[in-house]
């Protein structure tokens, strides 16, 4: 495909990518929960977005990438506040619950190499935009006051504006046989699928403000209408996250738009499909679950060994983003050997050089390859085949290498185009590092490791547990995880 196109949740349809303001993107995702570590799951939709990132800035887009952080009102299914649940089990003040995860999660999007967004905002720092929509949303008759706490008004919010649930397609009437049930629990709600978009807070609450209506704090899906609308305008070209936040919190979000302002906030919807594990959803409460740090460590019961962030990533990028990404300890040590491939083949393209006078066929052949990855990238972000299009790239330039195919039948124009995007595609677009090539046949980096692996073994076998400790956390502080193993110790990158 020569131009952008993706798939939008909004219309249900692929489409041409056409920016409000030509050159310039704004793009919104909903960012994490900072209430307990960030879990694999999260990092397979920040990393898809981050690619996402990447392609648009290599085509040459302004693009500013707003990223929030909710650190108030995300409610679990009991009622409580997910923050003042970590304060509770952890015994701290929601803000150091909050500044704990939040730079928990930064560490691990360094480790997974994502580029950091333009902005990301907190909703503790917004309070005043969210009272500010919600009075709004009042004012324009979409909501209405119950003992303190304001409620979205869907029933008169549908009929006027024609429709609630375009973008999950669910129907009004079915949500409200849907949630009849919790009705009683929430009696203050006119109608079931009503939703507070301000809620007075109990005297024990920590987290309040002042507002018109009580000492409270706003809804969950309030943040990220107030913190869109600030950052990128009341119509901004992208809106993401995770599928699983189609509904209730992407549709509130566009219902509080429009009754705070008459405009629906984003011209295309991306979502990511969820990652799996063993064939199931990644899940704490049945064990079926893996840490990012246990993935990278090995030390886990669901995989034979660990495997680095880099690997991790590559893994991620082999399925596309609207795929369920299945994780399995086969498909990772596929991964670890296709990443390794590549790393390879590029390193191996570094030492060719082309000699043909004139185009070749082998020249068309390569270059066809080249506009293959950017096509594929081109069609709603299909990683997966543009990747496939660099294995196809390394098994020439493999051919190359061995002499099975003959240098003088490739053209230096064509070898220095192959560089030039074979580079791009790895480093700047899908955001790997070489994790291959700089360690390996005896560099500096994995010598060095082989010395300290030695030096500490020679302290354990003498009983010289204090040196053994201190070299492991020594390496622990430069995040390099060591693991020992029946066939000895390994090392890998944190
Ligand atoms: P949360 O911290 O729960 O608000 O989630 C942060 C982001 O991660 C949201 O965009 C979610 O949709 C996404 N997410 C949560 N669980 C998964 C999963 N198992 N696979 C992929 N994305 C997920
Ligand atoms: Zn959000």
């Amino acid at each position: 495909m020569k131009d952008l196109h993706f798939y939008n949740s909004l219309t249900r349809k692929k489409e041409k990518f056409e920016p409000t303001t030509p050159g310039y993107i704004g793009m919104y995702v909903c960012g994490p929960t900072v209430y307990s570590d960030v879990h694999l799951g999260n990092c397979r939709t920040f990393v898809s977005f981050d690619v996402i990132y990447r392609y648009l800035l290599y085509l040459n887009y302004k693009v500013r990438y707003v990223r929030n952080i909710t650190d108030v009102g995300h409610l679990l299914d009991d009622g409580e506040d997910r923050m003042l649940k970590g304060a509770r089990l952890e015994d701290l003040e929601p803000m150091e619950v909050a500044q704990k995860y939040a730079n928990g999660f930064h560490d691990m999007m360094r480790i997974f190499n994502t580029l950091e967004p333009s902005i990301e905002p907190r909703a503790t720092g917004h309070i005043i935009e969210q009272i500010e929509m919600v009075q709004a949303i009042l004012d324009n008759g979409y909501g209405y006051i119950k003992n303190g706490s304001v409620y979205f008004d869907t029933l008169k919010y549908a009929e006027e504006k024609g429709s609630y649930g375009q973008l999950s397609g669910r129907v009004i009437e079915d949500l409200l046989t849907e949630t009849r049930d919790n009705l009683k629990k929430q009696d203050e709600k006119n109608h079931p699928s009503d939703f507070a978009i301000w809620m007075k807070a109990s005297p024990e609450h920590i987290m309040k403000w002042n507002s018109p209506w009580s000492v409270g704090f706003p809804g969950w899906h309030l943040e990220c209408s107030a913190m869109s609308t600030k950052y990128l305008g009341k119509k901004f070209d992208i809106h993401g996250g995770g599928n699983d936040l189609k509904f209730p919190h992407h549709e509130n979000e566009i219902a509080q738009n429009i009754g705070s302002c008459n405009c629906s906030p984003a011209k295309y919807w991306l979502h990511t499909n969820m990652l799996l594990m063993n064939g199931r959803k990644m899940s704490k409460s049945d064990g079926n679950t893996i840490s990012p740090v246990e993935l990278f460590t090995g030390d886990s019961p669901h995989v034979t060994k660990g495997y680095s962030p880099m690997v991790v990533r590559f893994f991620m990028l082999q399925s596309h983003y609207r795929s369920t990404l299945d994780l399995t300890d086969e498909a990772l040590l596929a991964a670890e050997k296709g990443y390794k491939r590549l790393m390879e083949g590029y390193n191996n393209l570094q030492n060719l050089n082309g000699t043909a006078a004139l185009k070749t066929e082998l020249d068309q052949e390569i270059l066809e390859i080249l506009v293959g990855a950017k096509s594929d990238m081109n069609d709603d972000f299909n990683t997966p085949r543009s990747m496939a299009r660099l294995f196809e790239l390394v098994t020439k330039i493999n051919a190359l290498k061995a002499g099975q195919l003959k240098l003088t039948e490739v053209s230096s124009s064509t070898i220095e185009e192959a560089k030039k995007v074979m580079g791009a595609f790895l480093f700047d677009i899908f955001g790997l590092k070489d994790e291959v090539t700089s360690n390996a046949d005896g560099g500096p980096i994995e010598g060095l490791m082989d010395l300290i692996i030695d030096l500490r073994q020679e302290a354990r076998a003498s009983k010289n547990w204090g040196t053994a400790d201190k070299i492991r956390d020594g390496l622990q502080e430069l995040n390099i995880q060591i693991k020992d193993g029946k066939d000895g110790t390994s090392w890998s990158l944190n």
